[in-house]
């Protein structure tokens, strides 16, 4: 195998976004790397946990705070340093503006026309749609819902009719909550629960939210979650309906997959279906 060597010069100035493992270190890719090493300085939510991921890598960078809270006067002088110099933006996990800081930053300093650019790598919602095996043609990622309940449901009941999966982050004392939430909101949906991905207890648990609420009681969850939600069902409002769906399916499929497949999707009784099936095969 060739070795890979890394240039060692300076880096052009501007805002390098970088991600950072969501859990494994192993997942920091080289070119964050690469980056993290040749940066003038490193802006960052928590310096402690920065300082954490830079020791392991044997690096040692200015660390300067910043959150998109930070005081406008301390975000003007962290644009102004990118004018000439390479600042290396980093979240606590995974990658930074999806549900944590920069947005602002990376606002002025496109106003500003100073370079911006990513180094993309881990992100929870992405990896917890990868492994839910819910449909990804669409998607739509909703961050944190409330930790009020009337407010939770307002959200869930907005997002009701929209026909993609949804992804939420979630913390695991509100996860019961949120299931709770989502089975008097969206009603039959199928659920994905994504935790400690990329660590050692990994696990992906996929149900109706009774069975996940079941087996979360049973089993109180720990760690870090992403939540996922399935489209609606397709509305089968008449046995037409039924039928397109059911000789669409046998186009490519046995008629017992088929009558399966239907279910799944429009939550109609499977034996009909296979008896509709082989009817529709008959015809
Ligand atoms: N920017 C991060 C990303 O790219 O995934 C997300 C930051 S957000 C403040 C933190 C939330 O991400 C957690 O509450 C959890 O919902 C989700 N999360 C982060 N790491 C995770 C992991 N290893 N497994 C599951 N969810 C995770």
């Amino acid at each position: 195998m060739s070795e890979t060597h890394l240039p060692e010069h300076s880096l052009n100035p501007g805002l390098y976004i970088v991600a950072t493992p969501i859990g494994n270190l192993g997942d920091i890719t080289l070119r964050a790397i690469d980056v993290l090493r040749r940066c003038d300085a490193v802006a960052c939510e928590d310096t402690r946990v920065t300082g954490k991921l830079l020791k392991h890598l044997g690096i040692s960078k200015p660390l300067w705070r910043y959150d998109d809270h930070s005081e406008h006067r301390d975000r003007n002088r962290l644009v102004d340093a990118t004018r000439t110099r390479a600042v290396a933006l980093v979240s606590d996990a995974g990658t930074p503006l999806v549900s944590d800081p920069g947005y602002r930053l990376v606002n002025d300093c496109r106003s500003e026309g100073i370079a911006v650019t990513a180094i993309p790598g881990a992100c929870a919602a992405v990896m917890g749609l990868s492994l839910s095996g819910l449909p990804n043609d669409r998607f739509l990622f909703a961050g944190f819902l409330p930790a009020k309940d009337k407010a939770r449901r307002e959200v869930l009941e907005e997002l009701a009719t929209i026909d993609t999966t949804l992804i939420f982050y979630e913390t695991a004392p509100r996860l019961l909550k949120s299931l709770e939430s989502i089975r008097e909101c969206l009603p039959d949906r199928e659920v994905a629960v994504g935790r400690e991905l990329t660590k050692l207890h990994e696990e992906t648990r996929r149900g109706l939210p009774d069975g996940l609420m079941a087996y979360y009681e049973a089993n109180p969850p720990r760690g870090e979650i992403v939540l996922l939600v399935g489209p609606p069902l397709p509305s089968v409002s008449s046995e037409a309906d039924r039928d397109v769906l059911l000789m669409e399916a046998l186009e490519t499929m046995k008629a017992s997959q088929a009558a399966a497949q239907v279910a799944k999707a429009t939550g109609l009784d499977r034996k009909s279906l296979y008896a509709r099936a082989m009817e529709l095969r008959r015809e």
